[in-house]
């Protein structure tokens, strides 16, 4: 999957995050790209391929950047890249800011009208 269609996946707040996935197999010789990259459990998970699936000093480096790529992008709000949270209450789990968050949780819920609004009852 190229760059840009992996940019069209996420929100643009982890752009920048995505952008650094990208330059790992330039500077390693042992990655040989990206096979993987996808939205888990509200995390941005990466694979990447392997030159050579039997040296175990290799795949300790790529599984390191790897889970730190994932625990990073914990942290990011995928929508505006500010402090997030992961947010398991939406619909698809998502990383995002208390703004972001807001903004989302009340687009798939609907509110109920504050009682509190409503005219004094008689009894
Ligand atoms: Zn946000």
């Amino acid at each position: 999957m190229n760059k840009e269609t992996t940019l069209n996946n996420f929100g643009s707040g982890w752009y920048s995050l995505i952008e650094q996935v990208y330059t790992i197999q330039d500077q390693l010789a042992f990655c040989n790209g990206i096979y993987v990259i996808e939205r888990k459990n509200g995390m941005l998970s990466v694979i990447f391929k392997r030159t050579d699936l039997t040296n175990s000093t290799h795949e300790f480096i790529l599984k390191s950047i790897e889970y730190r790529i994932e625990r990073l992008s914990a942290k990011i709000c995928e929508e505006c890249g500010q402090y997030g949270l992961r947010r398991t209450d939406l619909p698809r789990v998502q990383t995002l800011c208390t703004r972001c968050y807001a903004l989302k949780y009340s687009e798939v819920n609907t509110v109920p009208s504050l009682v509190a609004n409503q005219q004094p009852q008689d009894i």
